[in-house]
């Protein structure tokens, strides 16, 4: 049998994997001390009462014959699709039903939307970013290209000069591990270069809700032309606590097309071939997000992280660190001080503050030398973490 050779050439998840090896060793070591982990990309949760109503209603439907669902549409049920189009379009990207495809969960359809393009293409990624995507070209043949995330562009990378050998490009704004936010006109010139190369755009949206400005675009169809050349991928995952449950979704506008295919159809067809849909339970649960008591609940749910995230930068601040994020994210990107390297600078921060982070390299080699913190998590542990951070800093001076 001949195996997937892109499937055997994925290195380990090194990072993570080590980052948990490290915290075990130092706790054997030190059983006295209690780690704080400012490293977790999780929400900690419970989902919010009207989305547990509307699963506790709809799991009593599903035990009764005459209100009970069997196999539901593969895009998804139009109530929820109906719900995100609504929203997306007052969000001022107008977008229709019958334009979104309910997933359970963002990262499904991140690797699930290149199946879109020929194995052997080339899809453009930013160095560092979410390691999930560059995985799935290597399992599906595709050859991920490194587009560098720097400091001198703020970590927001514009299209590469020259002309582009690559049919794809996946963006994430607010960006993981970065918390950078691409701005209206540079997305616009993102989108004009993918128009005019015949390149797919996949905008990853996930972290949307953490926006506050509204002068910064939130989908990427607030911008002209990016019908014709963009899907997005949205979630409810960091939306309203749903990495648990699974729920997220994408949009193929009806313009979308290539070489007179509509990839909108396309993908339909993709669908029906591999999913038999998303669980009715969580699909009436993430429309619930939908309902005014939703609407509030993870509204409050969504202002503590960032209230966290406040108290984060404080303490980077008092300690006299850079650091992007944490204005619109639920990130913070610091840089190692000190010439420190993203590990030299996790062993010094365990050590002298009993506090645990994201190794920047683990997003890619473009992360070396740079620190991802996350405000996820109960805020007094993050106000410790916080103090702790300040305090361990006085040992570098
Ligand atoms: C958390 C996250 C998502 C959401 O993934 P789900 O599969 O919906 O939980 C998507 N993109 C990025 C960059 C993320 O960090």
């Amino acid at each position: 049998m001949k195996l997937n050779s892109g499937l055997i050439a994925l290195e380990e998840d090194y990072v993570f994997a080590e980052v948990r090896q490290r915290v075990q060793r130092f706790s054997a070591q030190n059983p006295d001390r209690k780690v704080i982990s400012l490293g977790i990309g999780d929400v900690s949760g419970p989902l919010c009462r009207a989305v547990i109503r509307a699963m506790h209603r709809a799991v009593r439907e599903q035990g009764r014959r005459r209100s009970f669902h069997g196999y539901g549409p593969e895009q998804g049920y139009l109530f929820l699709r109906q719900q995100i189009a609504a929203a997306l379009t007052a969000a001022g990207a107008p977008v229709q039903p019958r334009e979104i495809f309910i997933n359970d969960g963002a990262k499904t359809d991140l690797g699930g939307l290149l199946d879109l393009i020929e194995p052997g293409s080339r899809v453009l990624l930013c160095d560092p970013t979410y390691p999930a995507v560059r995985d799935d070209c290597r399992i599906r043949g595709l050859e991920p290209v490194s587009l560098p995330a720097v400091e001198a562009d703020d970590f927001l990378p514009m299209p590469p000069p020259g002309d582009p050998d690559f049919d794809a490009v996946y963006l994430c704004s607010p960006g993981n591990p970065t918390g950078a936010v691409y701005s209206r006109d540079q997305l616009a010139v993102w989108v004009d270069y993918a128009r005019a190369n015949e390149i797919l755009l996949l905008f990853d949206a996930a972290y949307a809700p953490f926006l506050s400005d509204p002068a910064l675009p939130r989908s990427i169809y607030e911008i002209p032309g990016a019908r014709c050349c963009a899907v997005e991928i949205g979630s409810f995952s960091k939306l309203a606590g749903f990495t648990g449950t699974r729920c997220g979704y994408a949009v193929l506008p009806n313009e979308l097309s290539s070489r007179g295919i509509p990839l909108q159809a396309l993908w339909a067809r993709h669908q029906s071939a591999r999913t038999n849909g998303v669980s009715y339970v969580v699909q009436c649960g993430a429309a619930a997000v939908y309902t005014p008591a939703g609407q509030r609940q993870t509204a409050k749910a969504i202002a503590q992280v960032k209230e966290n995230a406040a108290v984060l930068s404080a303490a980077l601040d008092a300690a006299d660190l850079s650091y992007w994020g944490g204005e619109h994210s639920p990130y913070l990107w610091m840089k190692c001080p000190r010439g420190l390297s993203s590990w030299g600078f996790f062993d010094f921060l365990l050590e002298y503050g009993g506090l645990v982070g994201t190794p920047g390299i683990g997003f890619g080699p473009g992360g070396e030398g740079y620190f991802r913190l996350s405000a996820f998590g109960d805020p007094s542990r993050l106000r410790e973490g916080g103090l702790r951070l300040v305090r361990a800093m006085d040992y570098l001076r």
